[in-house]
């Protein structure tokens, strides 16, 4: 059988919990092969981003060019992006090599409130990268800056999926973890016509930093065995949750999830 192969553009955390270290952990453990091609450095740990230092774009572009030469992946995210020049310059990529099932998690501010994405490059993330995305993986306050839409209700939700989906992605998973219910965690999937909830129990712990790197670094992984976008959700979701459920205490912060018991 044809290896799987998937690859990563996005920021590296020190700490290993977010990030592409997140990202190549949920890849090997779902035995797909995992490449990265770095945007920025930052200097983090479980309190937090102390530091961001950008990869200047043609070190983002030569990384690119290089796997494309050699190791086609079958599928690929975008985290941790920060400049609009990145941005133009992964999407340019991703249109000229015309890879398939692009996963876009709109990372914007760490947990501890550092930003991950410059101001000036939502811009570019709205016109430049959604129109190339197979799915998109916002949380509430993600999904907020993209639509400008107050998000509460679950009519809200619904509104705010139908218009990220007129920006250009097939697929929008809109995250329910940052909402208020304290029983369940609902993410509304939506296909261009059809809405689905996703429902699952709320796990109380402060040990989430890399969640949303790993929920979408898992669903890139099964959309490159091959996976519909429908089954890889399915797959990403239940790994998420067997992440959260094992997260580690470690450092006296937000500890990583982490998928082995
Ligand atoms: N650091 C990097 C490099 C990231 O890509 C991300 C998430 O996307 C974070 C930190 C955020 O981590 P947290 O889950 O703590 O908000």
């Amino acid at each position: 059988m044809k290896q799987a192969m998937a690859l990563t553009i996005a920021g590296s955390d020190s700490g290993g919990g977010a990030g592409i270290q997140a990202d190549l952990k949920t890849f090997q453990e779902l035995k797909v092969y995992g490449m990265s091609a770095l945007t920025a450095v930052t200097a983090q740990n479980t309190l937090g981003v102390q530091g961001v230092y950008p990869v200047p774009k043609e070190g983002v572009i030569q990384q690119l060019n290089a796997i494309e030469e050699d190791l086609r992946p079958q599928a690929l995210k975008t985290g941790m992006l920060f400049s609009s020049d990145i941005i133009e310059a992964v999407a340019e990529r991703i249109h000229s090599f015309q890879w398939k099932n692009i996963v876009v998690d709109p990372v914007m501010i760490a947990k501890g409130g550092a930003s991950l994405l410059l101001e000036e490059a939502i811009d570019a993330l709205k016109t430049h990268l959604l129109p190339v995305a197979t799915v998109i993986t916002p949380n509430i306050p993600e999904a907020e800056v993209l639509t400008g839409l107050n998000i509460i209700t679950a009519d809200d939700k619904r509104r705010a999926v139908e218009k990220l989906t007129e920006l250009g992605p097939k697929y929008v998973i809109l995250k329910g973890g940052h909402d208020e219910n304290p029983k369940e965690a609902i993410d509304f999937f939506y296909d261009g016509s059809e809405l689905k909830e996703l429902r699952s129990e709320r796990i109380p712990t402060k040990n989430t930093h890399g969640t949303g790197c790993t929920f979408s670094a898992a669903l890139t992984a099964e959309l490159a065995k091959g996976k519909s976008v429908e089954d890889a959700v399915e797959t990403a979701k239940l790994f998420i949750q067997a992440a959260i459920q094992n997260s580690l205490e470690i450092g006296s912060g937000h500890g990583p999830t982490n998928h082995w018991a």
